[in-house]
C-alpha cells in the first residue's frame, strides 16, 4: 500500500533556533491532530537535522536532508555524507531538486551516485523530477520526465526502486504561486505511474508514493490531494509556517 506523504522543504531558511521551534510546533500540531494516516517529513538544512530529529515527538513525523554528498566519505571539503545524515536521526533525503540541478549542476550521473549511497545507508530518497516552462510550452514534458527517470531511478533494481518516493515538481510552479492545475498534476503522475508499471510491474507502480510539488498551499491542497494518483506533496514556502503546513496535511 502506498503512503500519503506531506514533506516540507525548508531550503536555505531558518536559523537553528527558528528551525527547532518550527519543528516542535509542527510536531505538536500533528500529534494533536491524532490521525496517523499521513507521513510528515521535515526537510531541514544539514545544520538542523540532529536537533530537529530530537525535538520531534509525533511518531509519524520524520526528518529529511535536502541533499547528500556523492561520495561516501573522504577529502571532500564541505560535503555531508549519507552516514553523517543517517547518524543525525534523519530518515529521508531529498535528491534531484530542480534548484540543485540548476544552480549546482547536478547531473543524472551525480544523482545516480547519491541515490545509491542513500539507499545503501537506509535513507529514503525523495527523488524530484519535473520540466521547465519552455518544455511544458513545447508540449514535451512527458518525454522530458521519462528521460529523467530512465537516466536515474529506473536503473535501480526492483527491490531498491520500491524504497523510493518520487516528487514531480514542474519548475514553472516552484515558488512562483503558479500551481499546476490538479488535472495537469494528475495527468503527469498517472503517466509516471504507467512508466513504472511498464519498467517494473503494476504492483510496484501501485505501491509507489508519487508526490506533487509546486506552490502547493492550504488553498489548493485538497483539490490536488483528491486526485487518484497524487499521494501527497513536497511543500516549499508553505512548510515554513506551521499552521499552513498543518492545513496542507489536513487536506487529507
Ligand atoms: C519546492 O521547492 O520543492 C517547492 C515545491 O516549493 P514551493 O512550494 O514554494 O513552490
Amino acid at each position: 500500500m502506498r503512503k500519503k506523504i506531506v514533506a516540507g522543504n525548508w531550503k536555505c531558511n531558518t536559523t537553528l533556533a527558528e528551525g527547532v521551534a518550527l519543528a516542535k510546533q509542527v510536531s505538536n500540531l500533528v500529534a494533536e491532530r491524532g490521525a496517523k494516516d499521513v507521513v510528515v517529513v521535515l526537510g531541514t538544512p544539514f545544520t538542523h537535522l540532529a536537533s530537529v530529529a530530537s525535538a520531534i515527538e509525533a511518531e509519524n513525523v520524520f526528518v529529511a536532508a535536502q541533499n547528500c554528498a556523492a561520495e561516501p566519505k573522504g577529502a571532500f571539503t564541505g560535503e555531508v555524507s549519507v552516514s553523517m545524515i543517517q547518524s543525525t536521526g534523519a530518515a529521508y533525503v531529498i535528491l534531484g531538486h530542480s534548484e540543485r540541478r540548476e544552480y549546482y549542476h547536478e547531473t543524472s550521473e551525480i544523482l545516480n551516485k547519491k541515490v545509491a549511497l542513500a539507499l545503501a545507508q537506509g535513507l529514503i530518497p525523495i527523488y524530484c523530477c519535473g520540466e521547465a516552462l519552455a518544455i511544458r510550452e513545447a508540449g514535451t514534458e512527458n518525454a522530458f520526465v521519462k528521460t529523467q527517470l530512465e537516466e536515474t531511478i529506473f536503473n535501480l533494481s526492483a527491490d531498491d526502486f520500491k524504497k523510493i518516493v518520487i516528487a514531480y515538481e514542474p519548475i514553472w510552479a516552484i515558488g512562483t504561486g503558479r500551481t499546476a492545475s490538479s488535472q495537469q498534476a494528475q495527468d503527469m503522475l498517472a503517466f509516471i505511474r504507467q512508466l513504472i508499471a511498464t519498467k517494473f510491474d503494476q504492483t510496484i507502480a501501485n505501491d509507489c508514493s508519487i508526490l506533487y510539488g509546486g506552490s502547493c498551499s492550504p488553498a489548493n491542497a485538497k483539490e490536488l490531494f483528491g486526485q487518484p494518483d497524487i499521494d501527497g506533496g513536497l511543500i516549499g514556502g508553505a512548510s515554513l509556517k506551521a499552521e499552513d503546513f498543518l492545513s496542507i496535511i489536513n487536506a487529507y
